[in-house]
């Protein structure tokens, strides 16, 4: 078959499709955006590595599968950076060229452009598997982004175990409005549907009416994306012909998953994953599905928890610790090698900064992270995501994200940034009573700061960092 001839790293399984791709109101069949693709390849063959400047076009998607087919290292540049964080990626990833459309400031790097309506039928050799398919980097919650180097391998590996977990088929319509410079939005909603051989709807931007006025079978959607469309009721309702609503990159909130649920039918899958590992962990098509829960480990990966001191934590669903994963991930950050040694344990395992419980069956609850979520006030270790949890049970409470500051006598304070629903009023103590009751005397903020925004990154992240 002409297609799964030219690169088995993106199988369009099956025959031609005449909307395998939508980006907005562009519409590409599979054939459009091989043969286009293809000839994208012809014309950076021998680059080593190109930038594209990953605005959600159809454009995008064909620059990106150009270099895929051509063997050609992608570097997705996020759209909105500025000059500052362009002069980092563009520093630090190597990019020779620009492929596609260049930003304003380009880096004094050459364009090769993109024809959307060109077409190549060369056929090319395969690229290695275990060659640079990505460089993608972090999403910058935590520091300055890194590039995450990925093969072909690793995408295809952790594609395909995800496509067992959530039985997704040629049969499905992904639909997201995601960004596609990071693992979330492009390597699971586009690289993913090509492989699997799904048609695939990228809304442009991920708002609750976009959403509800497509026919997806799998929706993709960060907790940000879900929680304004649990707060749209007719949007939520529109969405429950789905067979998947799917959330991921950051904590669900408990409200959000119970609104969902209530208004589709549909328990939202939750999955844990990383730049560095792409997922790694989530509920599964036919299994159970509980709120603050991502799941159980996909196929091909190992989990366990430690204590600081290196001892294993118990599996018994309440007892956390930092969580390590075994199996094969990306090959390092690139130019950082202390950085990526130091995700490494001696025994071969994979530090992901993260705190977790495992309980007795293999679920994973993911508390936080081990640099921002995870509170030392008065000798007691306190997840933020628990306390956030009963915050945003308080009436008048919109969102929430909760911080240890420093603090001369416990060591850190817990304090709760909270953001009213419009026109409420939210008592602060009601607030520290609330946690108070809920959960154990010690787990109570010490102060509420009422803000209007909480800081977020473009997926919807808490940079908790800044809040202080
Ligand atoms: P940086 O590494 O630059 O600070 P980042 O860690 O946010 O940014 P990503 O690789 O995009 O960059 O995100 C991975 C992180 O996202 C995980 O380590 C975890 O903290 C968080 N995460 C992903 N999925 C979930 C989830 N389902 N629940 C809670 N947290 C999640
Ligand atoms: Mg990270």
């Amino acid at each position: 078959m002409l297609l799964r001839s030219l690169n088995p790293y993106l199988v369009a399984r099956g025959d031609d499709v005449e909307d395998a791709v939508t980006v907005g109101d562009t519409v590409l069949s599979r054939s459009d955006l091989i043969g286009a693709a293809t000839s994208v390849a012809e014309r950076i063959a021998g680059v080593d590595r190109v930038a594209v400047w990953a605005e959600p076009t159809a454009r995008t998607v064909v620059a990106v599968v150009g270099a895929l087919i051509a063997g050609v290292a992608v570097v997705p540049v996020a759209p909105d950076s500025g000059p500052a964080e362009l002069d980092h990626v563009l520093a630090d990833s190597g990019a020779r060229a620009w492929l596609g459309v260049a930003p304003e400031h380009a880096g004094g790097l050459p364009t090769v452009p993109v024809r959307m309506h060109a077409r190549s039928w060369h056929s090319y050799p395969e690229p290695a598997g275990e060659s640079t398919a990505l460089v993608l980097y972090t999403s910058g919650t935590t520091g300055p982004p890194k590039g995450v180097l990925l093969s072909r391998d690793a995408l295809a590996r952790g594609l395909d175990a995800l496509a067992e977990a959530w039985a997704w088929t040629p049969n499905d319509t992904v639909v997201h409005g995601l960004p596609l410079y990071h693992v979330h939005g492009l390597v699971l909603g586009i690289l993913g549907s090509l492989r699997i051989g799904s048609r695939v709807v990228h809304t442009v931007k991920p708002t609750p009416e976009r959403y509800a006025a497509t026919r997806g079978t799998v929706y993709f959607g960060v907790p940000t994306v879900w929680s304004r469309i649990a707060a749209d009721e007719e949007s939520a309702r529109a969405l429950s012909r789905a067979r998947l609503l799917v959330s991921g990159s950051a904590p669900l909130p408990v409200p959000v998953f119970e609104k969902l649920a209530a208004f589709t039918g549909i328990a939202p899958i939750e999955r844990y994953g990383m730049s560095e590992t792409l997922i790694t962990v989530s509920t599964r098509a036919d299994g159970e599905r509980r709120p603050g829960w991502v799941g159980l480990p996909l196929r091909g990966i190992e989990t366990r928890l430690r204590a600081e001191d290196g001892t294993d934590i118990p599996h018994d669903g309440e007892s956390i610790g930092s969580l390590q994963l075994r199996g094969r991930f990306f090959d390092g950050y690139l130019g950082r090698p202390e950085a990526t040694a130091a995700t490494w344990t001696d025994d071969g395992w994979f530090v992901t900064g993260d705190v977790a419980a495992i309980d007795a069956e293999g679920f994973h609850r993911i508390v936080g992270r081990e640099s921002t979520d995870l509170i030392k006030t008065g000798g007691y270790r306190v997840g933020a995501g628990e306390v956030e949890t009963a915050i945003l049970g308080v009436p008048g409470v919109g969102e929430v994200a909760v911080v240890g500051l420093p603090d001369d006598d416990l060591g850190q304070r817990i304090v709760a940034f909270v953001v009213p629903d419009s026109g409420a009023d939210v008592d602060p103590d009601a607030v520290i009573d609330h946690v108070a009751q809920q959960l154990s005397a010690h787990k109570r903020p010490r102060e509420v700061r009422f803000v209007e925004s909480l800081p977020r990154n473009a997926m919807g992240k808490v940079r908790k960092a800044l809040l202080e």
